[in-house]
C-alpha cells in the first residue's frame, strides 16, 4: 500500500502517540515546543538503540572505552571550544507573519526548489523519449535544465560562502536576490539577519552575575575532550583511542519543527578519537564506512542511506561528512562525521593553561592528538527507526478478507518487546495457568508481554503496532503435547515447537549479537 510522505509522517508521530512510543512535554499544559516526552515503548527502543551504539563502539572496539560526563561543565570549557563566540544560526523574522526563520535553511528550502525543477524536466523528457532516453546528455545539453542547475549550484556557492565568513548582510541579499517569500504569510517583509546563540544558560547557586553563569552543554563531545588525559592515563590507552559517551544536549533552536528531528533538549551518542597527527585523513575515512556499515547492519535499504559532504566546514574541522537518511521529509542529517584537527585540545590547553598533550612512546614525543569524530542524535536515529519500520499492509483476516495491518518492523534485536505470550482464549483456566507459566520462565531473559484480553487477531494487532518479533500462543493442544506456535511478525508464519525451546529460539533470532557481527 502506497501512502504519500506527508500522510506517512503524519501517521508516525499518531502512532507514536497513540501506541505509547513518544508524547508532547507537558502536554495537560498544552505542550512544551520542541521537547518530548518517551513512553513506555519508546524507552525501550531508545535504549536499546543506546546499547547497539554503545556495544558496537565500546565492547568490539578494545581501542574504545566509555565515559558520562556531567551536564554542567565549567563556564570556559564553552569559551575555548568556540560555542560562546560562534555557536550561532543566523535569525530572520518576517515583520507581517512575526514568524521566526533560520536564514541558511530558508535558502536552502529555495536551492530545493530549484532543483526540484530540474528534476521535473528530467522526468519530463524521460516520458517523451522513453528508452532513447540519454538522462546524462540531456541534464549537460537542455539549456533549460542547465540555466536552473547553474542557478542552484551559484545560490549554494553563495550560501556556503556566506555562512563561513559570518555575513549576515550577505544572506540577506541572498533572501532578497531569490525573492524568498514567508512560507506561512507570503510576505517579504523581513528584518535583518542576525546571529542567534543557541546555548542554554542557568545561573549556578549563590554566585551573581557573569561568574555563575553556566550552560547547559550544547554537545557531549567537550566532557570528552577536558577528560581526555585522566582517561588516557587511568585506562592506559595508547593511541589510536577513542572514548564515546551518550548523553543529553541542549540547544536553543530557532525553528524547532518535524517532531523529535529538531529537539530543544535531545541526546547524542559521540565517540571521539584520538589519533597521530597526519594520520587522521586514515581514521576519517575508516569511520566513515565503518559507521555506514553500523547503519547498513540494521537492515536499512542502502538507498535510504548517503554521505553529504559538508559545503562550509565548521571552524575546528579539516573534513566533514554527514550521514543522511532519508526521512518522509526527505534526506537529513542523522549523523556527523568530522575530523576536528587538535582544535579542541589545543584551546583547552591554551585557556586552562594544563597540559593536555600524549607521549607517543613509539615516536619518543609529546603532542596534542588530532581528533576524528562520529557523533549522531540518538532520537533523530530513533525516528529513522521509524520512518523505516512503520507499514501499512494488507493481510487476510480471519475470515479470508484483507484487512489493513499496522507493523512496526524493528528488527527484532532492536523491538521494545521480544515476545508475547497469548492463551489463545481467556475463559480456559488451564490455557491462561500454561501461557503464565510459560511467560514468568522466559521473562528474565527478554522483555516479554502477556496478554489474553480480546480475540486472538486483535492481540496480534497490538504486538504488530508495538513491532514485536515473536508471538507465543499456547492453544489446546499445549495442553496434550506441550508445543507451543511461534508466529513471526513479519512472514506471518506459525511455527510449533516445543515450550522448553521457546527461549532459545527467541534468543537467537533477537540477539543484539546478530547487529553487532553484520556491524563490521
Ligand atoms: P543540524 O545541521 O541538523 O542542526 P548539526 O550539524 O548542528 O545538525 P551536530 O552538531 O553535528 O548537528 O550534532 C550531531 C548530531 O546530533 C546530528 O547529526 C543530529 O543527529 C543530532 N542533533 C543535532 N541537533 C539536534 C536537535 N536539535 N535535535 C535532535 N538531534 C539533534
Amino acid at each position: 500500500m502506497s501512502v504519500q510522505p506527508e500522510d506517512l509522517f503524519r501517521n508516525i508521530v499518531s502512532h507514536c502517540k497513540e501506541y505509547g512510543f513518544i508524547y508532547p512535554s507537558s502536554e495537560i499544559y498544552d505542550g512544551l515546543s520542541a521537547v518530548y516526552d518517551y513512553g513506555p515503548y519508546g524507552v525501550e527502543l531508545k535504549n536499546n538503540i543506546k546499547d547497539y551504539w554503545w556495544q558496537a563502539m565500546v565492547r568490539m572496539h578494545e581501542n574504545i572505552v566509555g565515559i558520562d560526563a556531567a551536564i554542567f561543565m565549567h563556564p570556559r570549557t564553552w569559551k575555548a571550544s568556540g560555542h560562546v563566540d560562534a555557536f550561532n544560526d543566523p535569525l530572520v523574522d518576517n515583520k507581517d507573519s512575526k514568524k521566526r526563520y533560520r536564514a541558511d535553511q530558508l535558502i536552502e528550502e529555495a536551492i530545493e526548489k530549484i532543483q526540484a525543477k530540474v528534476d521535473k524536466e528530467v522526468d519530463k523528457a524521460a516520458k517523451r523519449f522513453g528508452d532513447q532516453f540519454d538522462e546524462a546528455m540531456f541534464r549537460q545539453t537542455n539549456p533549460r535544465v542547465l540555466e536552473y542547475q547553474q542557478k542552484a549550484d551559484e545560490t549554494e556557492q553563495r550560501l556556503a560562502t556566506c555562512m563561513s565568513a559570518n555575513d549576515m548582510e550577505g544572506l540577506g541579499r541572498l533572501i532578497a536576490d531569490l525573492d524568498i517569500a514567508d512560507p506561512v504569510s507570503g510576505s517579504r517583509n523581513w528584518t535583518e539577519v542576525r546571529q542567534f546563540n543557541l546555548m542554554f544558560s542557568t545561573q549556578m547557586g549563590n554566585i551573581a552575575g557573569e561568574e555563575g553563569k553556566l550552560y547547559l552543554r550544547p554537545e557531549t563531545a567537550q566532557g570528552i575532550f577536558v577528560n581526555f588525559l585522566n582517561v588516557q592515563k587511568t585506562t592506559r590507552q595508547k593511541i589510536p583511542f577513542g572514548i564515546a559517551q551518550i548523553g543529553k544536549a541542549f540547544r536553543n533552536e530557532i525553528v524547532a519543527r518535524q517532531f523529535i528531528f529538531r529537539m530543544r533538549e535531545f541526546e547524542q551518542m559521540e565517540m571521539q578519537f584520538f589519533v597521530r597527527p597526519g594520520t587522521e585523513m586514515d581514521f576519517y575515512r575508516y569511520w566513515k564506512e565503518q559507521r555506514m556499515q553500523w547503519h547498513l547492519a540494521l537492515g536499512t535499504p542502502p538507498g535510504k542511506l548517503r554521505f553529504k559532504d559538508h559545503d562550509n566546514l565548521a571552524h575546528y574541522a579539516n573534513a566533514a561528512v554527514d550521514i543522511q537518511f532519508e526521512f518522509p521529509f526527505g534526506f537529513r542529517e542523522l549523523e556527523g562525521i568530522h575530523s576536528r584537527t587538535d582544535f579542541d585540545l589545543s584551546s583547552h590547553q591554551e585557556l586552562s593553561g594544563r597540559k593536555l598533550q600524549y607521549f607517543d612512546p613509539e615516536l619518543n614525543e609529546n603532542y596534542i592528538p588530532y581528533v576524528v569524530e562520529t557523533s549522531i542524535g540518538c532520537d533523530r536515529m530513533f525516528l529513522a527507526m521509524m520512518s523505516h519500520a512503520y507499514t501499512e499492509e494488507t493481510v487476510p483476516d480471519a475470515e479470508g478478507q484483507d484487512a489493513i495491518r499496522t507493523v512496526l518492523k524493528l528488527p527484532p534485536p532492536l523491538a521494545p518487546v521480544k515476545c508475547a505470550i497469548l492463551p489463545l482464549v481467556k475463559n480456559k483456566e488451564d490455557l491462561t495457568a500454561k501461557a503464565r507459566g510459560i511467560f514468568d520462565q522466559l521473562k528474565a531473559h527478554f522483555p516479554c508481554q502477556y496478554d489474553e484480553k480480546d480475540a486472538i487477531g486483535r492481540r496480534y494487532r497490538r504486538q504488530d503496532a508495538i513491532g514485536t518479533p515473536y508471538c507465543v500462543t499456547v492453544d489446546f493442544q499445549t495442553l496434550d503435547d506441550g508445543t507451543v506456535t511461534l508466529r513471526d511478525r513479519d512472514t506471518l508464519r506459525q511455527d510449533r515447537l516445543p515450550v522448553a525451546e521457546v527461549e532459545n529460539r527467541v534468543k537467537s533470532l533477537t540477539n543484539m549479537a546478530l547487529l553487532l557481527g553484520r556491524a563490521g
